[in-house]
């Protein structure tokens, strides 16, 4: 599943929409639209034009003209492509915009057919339950850790379970939780009620330094992701724990483990991320 940087990469190859106009919208799976019809949203959307688009968490804000917001999540395996008119729509695509400025279309491709589309007004994000709930951006300067610690304390999970809740590490997933995890030195199975404030430090100091070089490297290419132009990402050739059972720890030698917590395959140095307390 794309996470953070995987997301804000597709956003920064994106960028290039904003200020084009769409001229039309094709939805070929109308079940990835919510709370719509495809020829309502179809037709909301048509001669709209984009201003910006933004990234919350791991979704992706479109802002129109008219204070509308259409919201994209890819979800397992949505990619947001851009693609020449002329090439022939894939089968798992599930819409297709095009644009009075451009040549060439975005397309929705999603495999899994997991991946959503809303539209709402600007800042109504209440029927978008995930974005609603969402916590501050962890790469923000003003994100505040202290509440955030608090909100982590009272939780009777482990650490991994708690590092993939949307309400308290927005834009994290199971590839990132993993690397941050092993950079803390903070095993997996640790309780999250029983982190220090200290420890809560580094791991949150940890999460931003694997999110920031996510993001430098265009994200993680583990099985389909590509950015908005087709490019693979690159911090896969420097994860740490991540995909690597078996294999030698870079700091220590001992292999890698991997576990399940909270259904989730979970990678970490039983040696350098010592003893869960819980
Ligand atoms: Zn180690």
């Amino acid at each position: 599943m794309p996470e953070l940087p995987e997301i804000e990469t597709i956003r920064r190859s994106l960028l290039f929409l904003e200020g084009k106009t769409i001229s039309r919208v094709e939805v070929l799976r109308p079940k990835s639209v919510r709370e719509l019809t495809a020829r309502e949203f179809a037709s909301r959307l048509e001669n709209r034009k984009i201003l910006t688009l933004e990234r919350r968490g791991k979704y992706l804000l479109w802002q129109l003209a008219g204070r509308q917001t259409m919201v994209v999540h890819l979800r397992m395996t949505g990619q947001l492509l851009w693609y020449p008119e002329t090439l022939p729509v894939d089968k798992h695509t599930a819409a297709i915009w095009s644009f009075q400025e451009l040549r060439g279309q975005l397309r929705l491709v999603d495999i899994r057919t997991f991946a959503t589309i809303n539209l709402v007004p600007q800042g109504e994000y209440q029927s978008i339950t995930g974005l609603a709930n969402l916590s501050p951006e962890l790469l923000a300067a003003d994100y505040p850790a202290p509440k955030f610690w608090q909100k982590l304390k009272r939780r009777r999970s482990p650490l991994k379970s708690a590092l993939l809740d949307q309400r308290l590490f927005a834009g994290v997933g199971n590839i990132y939780a993993d690397e941050a995890l092993f950079r803390a030195k903070l095993n997996p199975l640790a309780s999250a009620a029983e982190l220090s404030w200290q420890d809560y430090l580094r791991l949150l100091a940890a999460v931003r330094a694997v999110l920031t070089e996510g993001i430098e490297n265009h994200g993680t290419t583990f099985r389909n992701y590509v950015d908005g132009r087709g490019q693979k990402g690159g911090f896969q050739n420097k994860l740490a724990v991540y995909g690597r059972r078996g294999e030698a720890c870079h700091v220590c030698q001992t292999p890698i483990q991997r576990i399940v917590v909270a259904g989730r395959g979970t990678f970490f140095c039983p040696r350098c991320q010592g003893k869960a307390t819980a």
